[in-house]
């Protein structure tokens, strides 16, 4: 592990401060902070075979699917590290979204298969790693629902306290069950995400709660080792392309960072592109990018049944534009049918996932019919959550009864093009041996 520092990713700015300080964003002028390394010590041959190496060892530390890659991420000791085996997500083939994309092949690494069920661990070991060695005994977020559930738990191991405060009636219920069962205080508060995003940060700001959102950059640190573990798993071979939805856009930034440190390091000849997918309804970086502002303008509603991405004002935009541009990529948006379809399309490949990250597969498919990705491209697509996290928007799209409410207060019911039958049978032989038919 290497002695890091913060430095403020503002580039009239760069003030740096010691990591042993409390701050979420720059105490100089505000902007956000970037854990920052070394890397001219770290040499990319050696690097590459010790984390290949750490695959055959028993030590719990070198199979964390974060921890293996040590050397990039901030110094914590072994008896402060708060972990569960996270990581070591699969990456999988996808021939059916691949004919449904228009694509010649397509793989999905996917971070559902993480201890919580969504890639928001591999940012919570680094986080409450962090908390522990600040020596807080109390930790907040704000949520769309995988992050409380990831911070509950990874508070839980490290006993601590843990507080959630959630959007009331506007996360889906597998979250909120785990966070409850992780033994967190729920707050549930009127109003959407970004309020209470807006809410945490200031009772964190003054009280000894320590804050546990993205805006914190120790989480980014382990969620760029998703970055890592996917080039290590294609024995480093770049693909062309990574697609990833965005939401509040700390995910997308992290994986943009993790690229560029291997790049830097000499560990890979090139930076993938990486593209990012949000829902129409929740769109702000799509705006920003498409408008070719140099600014985001914030959404005053956003609205879209994919809770996860459901974000108006993403805290981590800047990282998200630099990351753009470091790596050329590219911002996509997609309609509520499009999102619904690609999810159980997904399903068909046996893979599965929950609504954000079906993002990325309709995000693909829409670039490929405007010629914006080529179908012989190399592309992994990142699944970000587990299909059992909202079981009801599933079902509800099976039975033909997924229904959109826009920001504009219109409703209307989603077609299902991939539902699957769901048939009442009398209990007999007869009538099941016809039903069969
Ligand atoms: C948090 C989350 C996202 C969005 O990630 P950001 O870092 O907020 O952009 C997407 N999908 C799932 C399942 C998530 O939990
Ligand atoms: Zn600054």
């Amino acid at each position: 592990m290497s002695p890091a520092q913060l430095q403020c990713i503002e580039p009239d700015c760069n003030a740096r401060f010691e990591t042993s300080s409390r701050l979420y964003t720059c105490a100089r002028c505000g902007g956000l902070l970037d854990v920052v390394y070394d890397l001219e010590s770290i040499l990319a041959p050696q690097l590459v075979d010790e984390w290949d190496r750490r695959f055959g060892s028993f030590q719990a530390i070198d199979r964390s699917g974060v921890w293996r890659f040590r050397e990039l991420l901030p110094e914590a000791a072994p008896d402060e590290i708060v972990s569960m085996a996270e990581g070591n997500t699969p990456i999988l083939d996808a021939p059916s979204c691949a004919r449904y994309a228009g694509m010649n092949r397509l793989a999905f690494k996917h971070l559902g298969f993480n201890p919580t069920g969504s890639f928001k661990d591999l940012g919570m070991t680094t986080g409450v790693t962090q908390a522990r060695r600040l020596g807080a005994t109390r930790v907040a977020c704000a949520s769309t629902g995988n992050t409380s559930a990831s911070m509950a738990a990874y508070a839980a191991r490290a006993g601590m306290k843990a507080f959630v405060f959630i959007p009331s009636g506007q996360i889906a219920l597998g979250k909120l069950a785990q966070a409850l069962d992780y033994g967190a205080t729920v707050l549930q508060l009127d109003g959407d995400f970004d309020a209470a995003m807006r809410l945490v940060r200031e009772v964190t700001s003054d009280s000894d709660l320590y804050l546990l959102n993205s805006v914190n950059p120790f989480r980014l640190e382990g969620q760029k080792t998703i970055a890592f573990e996917l080039l290590q798993q294609r024995r480093w071979r770049t693909p062309d392309r990574i697609v990833a939805p965005g939401g509040n856009l700390g995910n997308s930034s992290a994986i943009a960072k993790g690229l560029k440190e291997l790049l830097e390091a000499g560990a890979i000849p090139r930076m993938p592109r990486l593209t990012i997918v949000q829902a129409e309804g929740a769109n702000p970086l799509y705006r920003m990018w498409t408008e070719q502002a140099d600014r985001l303008t914030p959404l005053e509603h956003a609205s879209t049944l994919a809770t996860a991405i459901k974000i108006g004002a993403p805290v981590s935009w800047r990282k998200a534009q630099r990351g753009l541009e470091w790596s050329g990529g590219d911002v996509e948006q997609v309609g509520e049918s499009e999102i619904a379809d690609a999810k159980a399309m997904i399903g068909r490949d046996g893979i599965g996932c929950e609504p954000a990250s079906a993002v990325t597969l309709a995000g693909i498919k829409k670039m490929v019919e405007a010629g914006r990705i080529d179908k012989d491209e190399d592309v992994v697509a990142i699944l970000t959550g587990h299909a059992l996290k909202d079981p009801d928007y599933t079902i509800n799209y099976h039975r033909g009864e997924l229904a959109f409410t826009d920001s504009a207060g219109t409703t209307r019911l989603l077609p299902a093009a991939f539902a699957s039958p769901m048939i009442r049978v009398a209990p007999d032989r007869d009538a099941i041996l016809a039903a069969l038919e």
